[in-house]
C-alpha cells in the first residue's frame, strides 16, 4: 500500500540551563560525551563554555557579573568595592575584575606616588 507520510527517527536533544548572573542561560548538548561531561562537573563545563576557570565562572554568577575592586584592604583581604555594573558578560567582567582600582583605591595610588616621587600636592 502506498504511504503519503514517511517514517521518522526520533532524535533526542538534550538542553541543559545554567546558571548566569541574569538567570539562566540554555545550551544544547552537543552529543552523547559532552553530556557525559556536563554531568561529571556542570560548573567546570559552564565554565569552559563561557571561558572562564570553575572558579572564576562561581564567583562570576555570584557577584552578579559585577567586577570588584583590584586593591587590598589593610589587613590584607580583596577590596570589595565595584568597579563597573551588574550583569557583564562574563568576557567583560573577566576583563575588569580584580583589574580595576576603584575611587579609593585610585586616590591611594595616587598619593603613594606623590609622596615616592616628592611631588606637592
Ligand atoms: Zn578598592
Amino acid at each position: 500500500m502506498k504511504s503519503i507520510n514517511a517514517p521518522v527517527t526520533p532524535k533526542i536533544e538534550y538542553h541543559v540551563c545554567i546558571c548566569t548572573p541574569w538567570g539562566g542561560e540554555s545550551f544544547v548538548l552537543e552529543s552523547e560525551a559532552e553530556l557525559g561531561a556536563y554531568n561529571a562537573d556542570p560548573d567546570a563545563w559552564a565554565a569552559k563554555k563561557l571561558d572562564l576557570t570553575r572558579a572564576e565562572y562561581v564567583e562570576w554568577v555570584e557577584s552578579l557579573g559585577v567586577p570588584l575592586c583590584a586593591g587590598k584592604s589593610r589587613k590584607g583581604s580583596p577590596c570589595k568595592q565595584r568597579v563597573g555594573p551588574i550583569q557583564m558578560s562574563a568576557r567583560e567582567w573577566k576583563e575588569k575584575h580584580r583589574v580595576t582600582l576603584c575611587y579609593a583605591h585610585q586616590r591611594a595610588t595616587i598619593r603613594t606616588i606623590n609622596r615616592n616621587s616628592g611631588a606637592q600636592r
